[in-house]
């Protein structure tokens, strides 16, 4: 008996005290992916990659505004959307406890606004997303002169009757516009 007690004595604690004491998990351990959105920039390219489905997003053109959704129930914890994140507004934590009383409270959001076109005032793109392109090309160099800005703010199908009226014009007059 007294062998026994010794052996137990020398082995330690088999067992952890989880849920009475935090249950350690390995570094590189992928939990339940959090949301930073002040960083985000509701791109899309995690709904994109997402193999799941968990991540999606409406853009409601109306209301001027994209939703951003993550559904916990059907993450997979591949850490895709983590990858792919331009700005790491998307990561994945250690937290691994995902138990709730109802599915609905498994649904994250987000809302984001969205910029209005500079020539036809229709909703295009997110906000956030437009300043963030503008903010790299400054910081590649480019000077962002009202021209410029207006340009980055315009949606593509402005974007694509101002070039074919542009093209459609005289060579001469291209370059006075130019010029
Ligand atoms: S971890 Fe994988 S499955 Fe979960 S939200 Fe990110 S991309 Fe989708
Ligand atoms: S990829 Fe990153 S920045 Fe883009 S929508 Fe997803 S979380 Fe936001």
């Amino acid at each position: 008996m007294f062998k026994l007690f010794k052996i137990i004595a020398k082995a330690g604690e088999p067992t952890t005290k989880y849920p009475f004491a935090p249950f350690p998990v390995s570094p590189g351990f992928r939990g339940k992916p959090e949301l930073n959105a002040r960083q985000c920039i509701a791109c899309a390219a995690c709904t994109q990659a997402c193999p799941a489905g968990a991540l999606t997003m409406q853009t409601d053109s109306r209301a001027g505004r994209r939703e951003w959704a993550l559904n916990l129930g059907r993450c997979v914890f591949c850490g895709r959307c983590e990858e792919v994140c331009p700005t790491r507004a998307i990561q994945l934590t250690q937290e691994f406890e995902l138990a709730v009383a109802s599915k609905a409270d498994l649904i994250q959001r987000a809302s984001f606004r969205l910029e209005n076109c500079a020539c036809c005032g229709r909703p295009f793109a997110p906000r956030k997303e437009v300043h963030h392109a503008m903010d790299l090309l400054r910081q590649s160099g480019l000077a962002l002169d009202d021209t410029l800005r207006g340009l980055y703010a315009t949606c593509p199908e402005c974007k694509r009757k101002r070039t074919i009226e542009r093209d459609a014009l005289p060579l001469s007059r291209r370059e006075e516009e130019r010029a």
